[in-house]
């Protein structure tokens, strides 16, 4: 289908993040961009979007979170971390069943389209029900099967290559798989050069935790001496591409081993916050140039999948760590949840910014609401004012997941009806 959105301004993030006008087009062809500011002659649309007063840009990348933890949202909360984890969270988790996880994923998968995220990174189990779930609903994916060293570690490995094998470049290229070492606590090194060999064999990308708790690194020097990230990298972890969630407790050594291997890291300041790990090193680590994007984790931890809230917070945040108010500047915090998360997923050649070629993944923000005006900087009103639910039109790959706030491949009563049913079963 060719879709033509007309008279919008236009956000495209290239260059020096590019905003066009208020009379700009774009042309969608085949589920890319063919161009953006004129429409380009004898252009044949099927759909028009009138753009007038709305912000056409990027759509936004989650790029760490575990979708179908929205089934335990506001279940454990205002919990130290290791109790939360390991006392509350783990033993339910224990009693997931498939079904479970594939509404659970439903029920984010709305929350997230109806917010503007048009791809997101997620660490679960039956990844397969996760999967299908990003098949059916239009939405984008890079996936990976949560991995720890209890049980059967071969059994483990060969999932992940069939679960690769399965899905990777499914969905139209909607679907890309990682593998998912759970964490450096919950990875031995035995495991974790199996998991390493796997990865590399089939050409694969990393998705792991790393230093999120201050516990979690203190206890790395006391069983081997070394922090999760040296730990990770002596192993060989870096060698593969390499999205690193958290980061927020890094020694100087640890931004430099980071910034060499060039690993993407996922920053999650409402997570961070919430469990009390405190605040990531974003401006060092920026500096230093490593690739930061954002992330909202899982919503038991949260406790929602708004990515406009993260980028307010990390806005705001490392203005007050670091007592410097130019810290994380819009422009910066914006990037973070668009190009650098595409980057962070390996598919910034794809999306991540409106340019000509790219696939069209495109988010309209509704203007006409009272804390858009008066209207001097639409950036800093994204970081600063604007709200998740401001999102009025949402496409993916070319196609219409939303317009006008209405779903179009979602049955939303259905969803939340299902959701709270497996909630309900989860937890009695
Ligand atoms: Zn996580």
């Amino acid at each position: 289908m060719n879709i033509l959105i007309k008279n919008a301004s236009v956000l495209t993030m290239t260059g020096d993040i590019q905003l066009m006008n208020a009379d700009t087009s774009i042309a969608i062809e085949n589920g890319k961009i063919k161009s953006i500011g004129q429409i380009p002659e004898g252009f044949k649309a099927d759909r028009i979007i009138d753009g007038t007063n709305k912000l056409a840009m990027p759509g936004l990348v989650n790029s760490h979170t575990h979708i179908a933890m929205s089934l335990f949202r506001n279940y454990a909360d205002d919990l130290p971390f290791w109790t939360w984890l390991f006392d509350r969270i783990m033993p339910r988790e224990e009693k997931l069943i498939p079904e479970h996880v594939y509404w659970g994923s439903m029920l984010s998968i709305v929350e997230m389209i109806k917010f503007g995220v048009t791809s997101f990174a997620d660490m679960y189990f039956f990844m397969d029900e996760v999967a299908k779930a990003v098949e059916e609903t239009g939405i984008r994916a890079s996936l990976c099967i949560g991995l720890s060293d209890s049980g059967d570690q071969e059994k483990k490995i060969r999932n992940t290559k069939e679960f690769y094998d399965n899905w990777h470049g499914k969905a139209n290229g909607r679907i890309s798989v990682m593998a998912g070492p759970h964490a450096p606590y919950s990875c031995g090194p035995e495991f974790l050069s199996k998991v390493i060999d796997m990865t590399s064999e089939k050409g694969m990308g990393i998705h792991i935790h790393l230093s999120e708790s201050k516990k979690e690194v203190e206890d790395s020097y006391n069983l081997r001496g070394k922090s999760p990230i040296k730990y990770v990298d002596d192993l060989g972890v870096f060698e593969l591409p390499t999205l690193a969630a958290h980061c927020v407790h890094l020694s100087d050594d640890d931004i430099a081993i980071l910034a060499e291997k060039k690993v993407s890291v996922a920053n999650n300041p409402g997570s961070n916050l919430k469990l009390g790990n405190g605040f990531a090193r974003v401006e060092d680590m920026l500096k230093s140039g490593i690739n930061v994007a954002l992330g909202t984790d899982g919503s038991a931890s949260n406790n929602n999948l708004n990515m406009f809230e993260e980028i307010n917070l990390a806005a705001l945040i490392n203005k007050g760590y670091t007592g410097d108010t130019t810290s994380i500047p819009a422009t910066t915090a914006v990037k973070m949840a668009t190009l650098n998360g595409a980057k962070a997923l390996g598919i910034d050649k794809e999306v991540g910014t409106l340019e000509a070629g790219k696939k069209a993944d495109i988010i309209m923000i509704d203007l006409n609401k009272p804390h858009f005006y008066p209207r001097y900087n639409l950036v800093a009103s994204l970081a600063y004012s604007a709200q998740a639910s401001d999102v009025e039109t949402v496409i993916v790959d070319g196609k219409i997941l939303m317009e006008n706030y209405e779903l179009k491949t979602i049955d939303l009563e259905k969803v939340m009806f299902n959701a709270e049913r497996c909630a309900k079963s989860l937890i009695k």
